[in-house]
C-alpha cells in the first residue's frame, strides 16, 4: 500500500505505476459516462470498472469510445447482486456510485425500482467496500434531497426533506451512508449536484425531451407557468468536481456542487426553441407534476473555497453546444437522406 500526494491509499502492483482501481457504478448512463472518460482521459494508470445493469437509461453508445481501452472493463449487472457486487470489489480501491433511477416522473408512477436500486443497491455496495476495506466509498447525490426553497440557499448542513419519491430514495441512501460513516467507521464521500446539461442523457429529461420533441415536429409540453427554477451546470464541470471529491475530498464530507447559474424551465425552453430556430407557439402549458419542486438554491461555497473547484464551460456556449450535439442525434434520418438525395438530384440537373 502506498499513499499519494493527494492523501489516497493506493495499492501498488508489481508492474505498473501506482494507480487507483475504480468500480464506477451506472456508467452507461448520463454523468457516469461522461466520468468514465474523464479518468480514462486523465489518469492513464487508473483501471475502471463499469458496472451496469442497462436500464432503459443505459447506453453502451456512451461509452462506446474507450469500450476497447486497456484499462477499462464493462461489466451488465446489477447493484443489489451481492455476489457479483462482492466480485468486483474484491479487485478495486474504491466505489463510485452513479447507478440510479433517476427520473422524478417514474418515480411519481412507480416508486419501487427506485427504493431498490437507490436504497439497497447502495447498501450492498457498501457492505463490499467495507469487506474489501476500500480507501473511499463515494455516493453521487442530488440536491433534491434538500427539497425545495424560495429564499435561503441550501448549505450541506441544511435539513432533507425530499418531495418526490425520487428524492426520498436518495436521500434514504444518504442517511444510509451517513450510518456506516459513523457505525462502521466507512471512508465516505458524498456529493449533492444541480440540473446537469449535456450529451448522452437520455431523452426523458428536459433537455433532450424537448429537442426531441421539436425535431418531431411536436410542441413541447412545460409544466404549469414554467416558473420552476433549477441551477444548470454542465456535465463535465461536474466530473471534474467529483474527481477532485475523490482525490483530496476529506473523508465523511459532504459538497454541494452547483454553478449558481439558475434559469426558469420556461427560460431554458425558450433557449432551446431560440437555437433550433422555432417560434414559442410550439410551447405547450400542461398541468403540473404532482409535488413538483420550485426551486433548489444550491450554495456551492464549500468546494469552491476547500478544494479550488469552479465551473469553467460558459453556459451560453455549452447550452447551445448540446442542443446542437441533441439537433444532430434527433434528425430524422430518412428527412437527412432525403434531403441529400434532393441535393444529388439538383446537382446532377
Ligand atoms: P441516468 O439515469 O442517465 O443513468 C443511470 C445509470 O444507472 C444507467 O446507466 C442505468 O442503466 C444504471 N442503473 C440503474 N439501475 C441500476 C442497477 N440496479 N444496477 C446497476 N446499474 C443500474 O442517470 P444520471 O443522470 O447519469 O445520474 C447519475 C447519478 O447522478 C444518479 O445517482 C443521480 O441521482 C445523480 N444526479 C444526477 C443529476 C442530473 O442532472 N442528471 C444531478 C444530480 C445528481
Amino acid at each position: 500500500m502506498a499513499e499519494h500526494s493527494s492523501g489516497f491509499v493506493l495499492k501498488y502492483r508489481r508492474s505498473s505505476p501506482i494507480c487507483m482501481r475504480l468500480l464506477i457504478t451506472g456508467g452507461a448512463g448520463f454523468i457516469g459516462s461522461h466520468f468514465i472518460r474523464h479518468i480514462i482521459g486523465n489518469y492513464p494508470n487508473d483501471q475502471v470498472i463499469n458496472l451496469d445493469k442497462l436500464t432503459y437509461a443505459g447506453n453502451l453508445e456512451n461509452v462506446a469510445d474507450i469500450a476497447d481501452h486497456p484499462h477499462y472493463r464493462f461489466v451488465k449487472g446489477d447493484i443489489t447482486d451481492k455476489k457479483l457486487v462482492d466480485r468486483l470489489a474484491s479487485e478495486a480501491d474504491v466505489i463510485v456510485n452513479f447507478a440510479a433511477e433517476t427520473h422524478v416522473d417514474r418515480s411519481i408512477e412507480d416508486a419501487t425500482p427506485f427504493l431498490t436500486t437507490n436504497i439497497i443497491g447502495t447498501q450492498v455496495l457498501m457492505e463490499a467496500a467495507l469487506r474489501h476495506k476500500h480507501a473511499r466509498f463515494f455516493h453521487i447525490s442530488t440536491d433534491e434531497v434538500y427539497g425545495d426553497s424560495l429564499e435561503s440557499r441550501f448549505v450541506e448542513s441544511s435539513p432533507l426533506r425530499p418531495n418526490s419519491p425520487y428524492a426520498a430514495s436518495k436521500a434514504a441512501a444518504e442517511h444510509l451512508v451517513a450510518s456506516y460513516r459513523r457505525t462502521y467507521d466507512l471512508p465516505t464521500l458524498v456529493t449533492r449536484c444541480s440540473n446537469n446539461y449535456g450529451p448522452n442523457q437520455y431523452p426523458e429529461k428536459l433537455v433532450p425531451f424537448f429537442v426531441k420533441k421539436l425535431m418531431a415536429g411536436e410542441k413541447v409540453p412545460v409544466y404549469k407557468d414554467g416558473l420552476n427554477i433549477r441551477d444548470w451546470l454542465h456535465v463535465t464541470d461536474h466530473c471534474k468536481a467529483i474527481d477532485l471529491v475523490l482525490r483530496k475530498g476529506k473523508i465523511g464530507e459532504i459538497y454541494n456542487i452547483g454553478a449558481h447559474n439558475e434559469h426558469t424551465n420556461l427560460e431554458i425552453t425558450k433557449r432551446i426553441l431560440r437555437i433550433l430556430g422555432f417560434s414559442e407557439d410550439r410551447i405547450e402549458f400542461v398541468k403540473d407534476r404532482p409535488g413538483h419542486d420550485v426551486r433548489y438554491p444550491i450554495d456551492a461555497t464549500k468546494i469552491m473555497k476547500e478544494l479550488g473547484w469552479k465551473p469553467t464551460v460558459n453556459f451560453d456556449k455549452g447550452f447551445a453546444e448540446t442542443v446542437e450535439w441533441l439537433r444532430n442525434k434527433f434528425t430524422p434520418k430518412v428527412h437527412v437522406r432525403n434531403i441529400r438525395i434532393h441535393r444529388k438530384a439538383r446537382q446532377r440537373a
